[in-house]
This record gives structure tokens, C-alpha cells and sequence, in this order.
């Protein structure tokens, strides 16, 4: 292996600590103490172990979490009515409804009825514009984690190949757009896309965001690259349940420049990223100089 490996671990536990920071000379300076208030919708075990991940590193920051568990048959109706509760409460700066939501709710009509203030995953309508058009938005945690570690590695980033492989809403288009907004020539790949090892050999930058165990291969990767593999799969092998990537970590960390690892890359960036979001509409909220 010669890869260096980007320890996401390590970069989330700096930025916690920075988070904490700010929230304590917030509250001694200001008696303001930044909420986040989380919606769970159903009983799906993946998302019971991130709302309780999530509620965890919250309250450790000092910060106040708020945890809406519902059955899920809950109808709109209740749903969106509890979303405009939240939005008039003052206690809570920043909302997150956890996805998927169960099948007869309809996510975008929920996203879209947060307040865009407190729309700390970045999905409402209006942030999407705001990071399209480069204007000052709540950034989706996923990618923005993952553009602090590829600055982190990088410095610039500018007139880097970057490919993203992914389309969606909540990783590939909003990654792509912070990597055009750092100056990279972005491609984004996806389940069409023709003959994708060469589209991704062609990468400086080489963003995994597709949700199928270890498909991307060292042979795609092109020497020297830097690879952020989002994907979070749960495998059986040998008989033990275990969480993989997107890319295959042993054959594209032997041709890689630099990979993060599955897990302690890019999920506890995203978390860590929520905090520091939540932080920041707080601040926006109250007109108080943002963290940097
Ligand atoms: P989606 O299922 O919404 O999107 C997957 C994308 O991958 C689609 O655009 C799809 O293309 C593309 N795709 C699927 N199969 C192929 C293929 N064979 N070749 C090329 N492209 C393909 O997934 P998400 O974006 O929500 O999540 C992606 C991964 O990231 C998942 O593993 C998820 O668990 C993980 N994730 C991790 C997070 C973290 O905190 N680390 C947070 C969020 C997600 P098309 O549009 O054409 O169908």
C-alpha cells in the first residue's frame, strides 16, 4: 500500500473540539446555546443509530438536541405541522427530518417546509440555489466534509479532474458543485455513464458516492490519485456483518496518492459538519460572527 490514508476520525474530533469551543464563549459572552432538533420518522435501524449518533455528539458539544421519534405511519399532516413548530421555536436553530422517510411521505414537500435558516443538511430548495449560484448557503454535510479533507490534503484545488460518481440530491450534484466551486473540471458519472473505469481513470480527484459495495477498482484509479469513497455498505464476510465503501480500499490504496477508509473517513466528517452547521445558523441567527 502507499497510499496515505486520510484519517477522517481525527480531522471530525478536531473540528467537535472547534465547535465546542465556540458554543462555550457563546454561551458565557452570550447565554445563547445552539439547539438541533432531529426527526425520525419510523423505526429503519440504520437511521436509530445515526439520530442516536447524532443526539450523542450534539449534547458533548455542548449544544441542546432535541429528538422527535415518530411512529411511521405518522401522516404529512402531523409531520408538517411538527416541522412548523420547530420553526417558530427559538430554542431550536437548526432541523434535520432523517432519510428515507417511510414511502407515503413526501420528502421534498417535507425538506422544503423547513425554515432555509435552519435547513442545516442543506436539502431545502432554496440552499440548493444559494450553492448553485455561489451565494451563501447551508452546505449538505456529506460533501462538505469531504471538501474540507480533499483542502486539507490539497491546499488548492484548483484546475484539478475531479470525477464524482453519483447523481443524487444529498451527495454527487452538491459535491460536484463545491468541487466547481473550488476551480476543479468536474464530471459527474452515474449508472449510465459509458465505460466508467476510463472516466474515473481520468480523475485527479476521484469522489465515490454510489452505494455498491467495493465496485470501484485500483485499476480505475488513477496512480497518484486522491480517492474520498463515501459509499457506507453492510457486508457479510466470514460469517461477521461489516461496513465497506464504494471502492475496493486494498487494490486502489496500492495506486492511490491519498484514500479515505471505511468507516473513519467520510462519516464522522458528516456528522461533525452538522454540528458545525448548526453552530453557524445559530450564529446567522443571532448576527454573531460566524466559525471559520
Ligand atoms: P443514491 O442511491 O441516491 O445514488 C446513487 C448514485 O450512484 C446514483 O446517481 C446512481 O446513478 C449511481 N450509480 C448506481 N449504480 C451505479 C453504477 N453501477 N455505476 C455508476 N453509477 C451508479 O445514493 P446516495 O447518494 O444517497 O448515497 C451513496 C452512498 O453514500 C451510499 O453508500 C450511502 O450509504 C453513502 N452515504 C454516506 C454518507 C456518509 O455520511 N458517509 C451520507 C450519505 C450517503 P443513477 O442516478 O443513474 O441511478
Amino acid at each position: 500500500m502507499s497510499a496515505t490514508i486520510i484519517d477522517g476520525k481525527a480531522f471530525a474530533a478536531r473540528i467537535r473540539q472547534q465547535v465546542a469551543d465556540h458554543v462555550a464563549r457563546m454561551k458565557a459572552d452570550h447565554g445563547l446555546t445552539p439547539g438541533l432538533a432531529v426527526v425520525l420518522v419510523g423505526e429503519d435501524p440504520a437511521s436509530q443509530v445515526y439520530v442516536r449518533s447524532k443526539g450523542k455528539q450534539t449534547v458533548e458539544c455542548g449544544m441542546a438536541s432535541f429528538e422527535h421519534k415518530l411512529e411511521a405511519d405518522t401522516s404529512e399532516a402531523d409531520l408538517l405541522a411538527l416541522i412548523d413548530r420547530l420553526n417558530a421555536d427559538p430554542a431550536v436553530h437548526g432541523i434535520l427530518v432523517q432519510l428515507p422517510l417511510p414511502g407515503h411521505l413526501n420528502s421534498d414537500l417535507v425538506i422544503n417546509r423547513i425554515d432555509p435558516a435552519k435547513d442545516v443538511d442543506g436539502f431545502h430548495i432554496s440552499n440548493v440555489g444559494l450553492l448553485g449560484t455561489g451565494q451563501k448557503a447551508m452546505v449538505p454535510c456529506t460533501p462538505l466534509g469531504s471538501l474540507m479533507m480533499l483542502r486539507d490534503h490539497h491546499g488548492s484545488l484548483s484546475g484539478m479532474n475531479a470525477v464524482v460518481v453519483g447523481r443524487s440530491n444529498i451527495v454527487g450534484k452538491p459535491m460536484a458543485q463545491l468541487l466547481l466551486g473550488d476551480s476543479c473540471t468536474v464530471t459527474i458519472a452515474h449508472s449510465r455513464t459509458r465505460d466508467l473505469p476510463a472516466v474515473c481513470r481520468a480523475a485527479d480527484i476521484l469522489v465515490a458516492a454510489v452505494g455498491r459495495p467495493e465496485m470501484i477498482q485500483g485499476d480505475w484509479v488513477k496512480p497518484g490519485a486522491t480517492v474520498i469513497d463515501v459509499g457506507i455498505n453492510r457486508v457479510e464476510r466470514d460469517g461477521k456483518s461489516r461496513l465497506v465503501g464504494d471502492v475496493d480500499f486494498d487494490s486502489a490504496a496500492a495506486v492511490a496518492g491519498a484514500i479515505t477508509p471505511v468507516p473513519g473517513g467520510v462519516g464522522p466528517m458528516t456528522i461533525a459538519c452538522l454540528l458545525a452547521n448548526t453552530l453557524t445558523a445559530a450564529c446567522r441567527t443571532h448576527g454573531l460572527p460566524e466559525p471559520e
